[in-house]
């Protein structure tokens, strides 16, 4: 008898947006094929854990019934491309997700092998004669990943991509978007030939030049990655090895075109809103409004004390039935924005958020609301620590923690990953778990909260004890010794307790 496997899906879905009807299917799959309901991940996908391998194939078809694909989910290709869900702007939103779903078609592998494997197409030709005009043969060194931000909101954490587009936004209108290239977060614990890195801003570009833009940084690196050893093979260290500004040069040659000065931009916040908001740019006569749901690390499952997938259900049965333009916007954090929702529904969705008890953002503290775990333990075959499951806990001393000093009202953002390949963002976070070992971590301080400083090593592979005692005589210090509306992470680096690595340049800034 084989072994029982078990497999995780992850979806492509474009800036984390779908429909009342295809929330109602992936659903449906979850409860079907999967363990532990619907997982919101950090680059706005679904997740379905524990598909057995007799599932998989049903799963996939049942998936792409929903039209939704995991094409190019995972490898050495462009990933999910992650687009800013701040509902305030709808207009602006609509415009920047339509240029990330187009860039994210464009730069889809070209094979048809994942539609026969998967979707029992017939096979048209032999293998070896399918055309890759952008990844050829060998595709890329190393997964690519791509995010678009809206200012001043940093919720995709468009630093940590290794191509960014923040868009520049005047009268409504996106105008266009300053690029930048190499960020990144993947690390190998003790080895310093690997680090985290933030991303640069090259360049400005019209949305006509978004594509040609980001097929030349893709088929740059593509030509110029390090394929002799992968720990190196991301962008960020291609840029490093060659310089940026060789980087950017080749970029423009392969484009055609000369990159334009930079905007000025300015972002105020890396988290989510949370909450019911009125757009902006509503018109007047459609008044559509957008309610934010706090998912705790991205979980969207039935169990003994929640039951969120139910109560999701209901609303998205509601606005499917109802509610004619709304729609699921998965955000960056690990949230879930009900967006477009018609004034006349908002008192039922209300309802029901309170029914199935999805009101937890009104309730939980800062940290609580901002915090991020990755999945780690049992799920990830690399973790080395707990995350997504010690979260809770971990939170709940934290907030003590922060209650003793006065400070629970603290929006400090905190972070935890199982391993150091930073798939919930670790290194920008103000305070930072990295897992070493079962219960240990590295305990990394002083990012801000706009996405635009790294943290930096302040403990090492210490566990729950001593990170509380780490924590403790800080938050003494910055209840007392913070100015008006100062971040923690702003604070530890002011008062010299952490030494700040990189950030983005100011005069970029307004
Ligand atoms: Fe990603 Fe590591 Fe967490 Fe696994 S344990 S999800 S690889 S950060």
């Amino acid at each position: 008898l084989e072994p029982a496997y078990s497999f995780m899906i992850r979806t492509r879905t474009p800036g984390g947006v779908v429909a009342p009807a295809q929330w109602l299917k992936l659903d449906a799959i979850a409860t079907t094929y999967a363990e532990r309901g619907l997982r919101i991940t950090t680059r706005q996908a679904f997740q379905f854990h524990g598909v057995i391998k007799t599932d998989l194939k049903p799963t996939m078809q049942a998936i792409n019934a929903a039209l939704i694909d995991t094409l190019a989910a995972c490898g050495d290709v462009n990933r999910n491309v992650a687009v800013a869900a701040n509902p305030l702007q709808s207009r602006a939103h609509a415009a920047v997700h339509s240029h990330a779903a187009a860039l994210s078609e464009h730069l889809l592998p070209n094979t048809r092998a994942y539609y026969e494997i998967w979707l029992d197409e017939e096979r048209v030709a032999g293998s070896g004669s399918e055309d890759e005009p952008i990844y050829g043969a060998t595709y890329l060194p190393r997964k690519f990943k791509i995010g678009f931000a809206i200012p001043p909101y940093n919720d995709v954490d468009v630093f940590a991509q290794d191509l960014g587009y923040i868009a520049i936004v005047e009268n409504d209108e996106v105008v266009g978007y300053n690029v930048t290239i190499g960020g990144g977060m993947g690390a190998t614990h003790g080895d310093p030939e690997t680090y985290p890195r933030l991303g640069d801003v090259i360049g400005f570009v019209t949305p006509e030049q978004v594509i040609a833009i980001g097929e030349a940084v893709v088929t740059a690196q593509r030509d110029f990655g390090n394929r002799a050893m992968r720990k190196r093979a991301r962008l960020k260290y291609t840029i490093d090895d060659r310089g940026l500004d060789w980087f950017k040069a080749e970029v423009e040659r392969r484009a055609g075109f000369p990159l334009s000065p930079a905007r000025r931009f300015d972002f105020v916040h890396n988290g989510d809103r949370f909450g019911w908001i009125q757009s902006d740019d509503d018109t007047g006569g459609d008044r559509r409004a957008h309610l934010t749901l706090r998912i705790p690390a991205g979980r969207i499952w039935d169990r003994d004390d929640r039951s969120d997938l139910s109560g999701l259900r209901e609303i998205a049965r509601l606005l499917d039935d109802e509610g004619e333009g709304a729609e699921f916007r998965l955000t960056p954090n690990q949230n879930l924005v009900i967006a477009g929702v018609p004034a006349g529904l908002r008192e039922r969705v209300d309802a029901l958020v309170a029914r199935y008890g999805l009101d937890g953002h009104g309730t939980a503290s800062p940290l609580h609301r901002n915090a991020l775990a990755c999945v780690a333990l049992p799920t990830c075959g690399l973790a080395m620590a707990e995350a997504e499951r010690y979260l809770p806990e971990l939170v709940g001393k934290i907030e003590s923690l922060l209650d003793s000093h006065g400070i629970g009202d603290a929006p400090i953002h905190l972070r935890i990953s199982g391993c150091p390949n930073g798939c919930s963002r670790p290194y920008l976070g103000e305070i930072a778990l990295v897992g070493k070992a079962p219960g240990r971590y590295n305990l990394m301080l002083g990012a801000d909260h706009r996405g635009q400083r790294l943290n930096t090593l302040h403990r090492e592979n210490i566990a729950e004890p001593e990170i509380l005692t780490a924590l403790d005589p800080l938050f003494a210090r910055y209840a007392t010794e913070r100015e008006d509306d100062e971040g923690f992470g702003d604070f530890l680096v002011r008062s010299a307790i952490v030494t700040p690595r990189p950030t983005i340049p100011l005069q970029l800034r307004t």
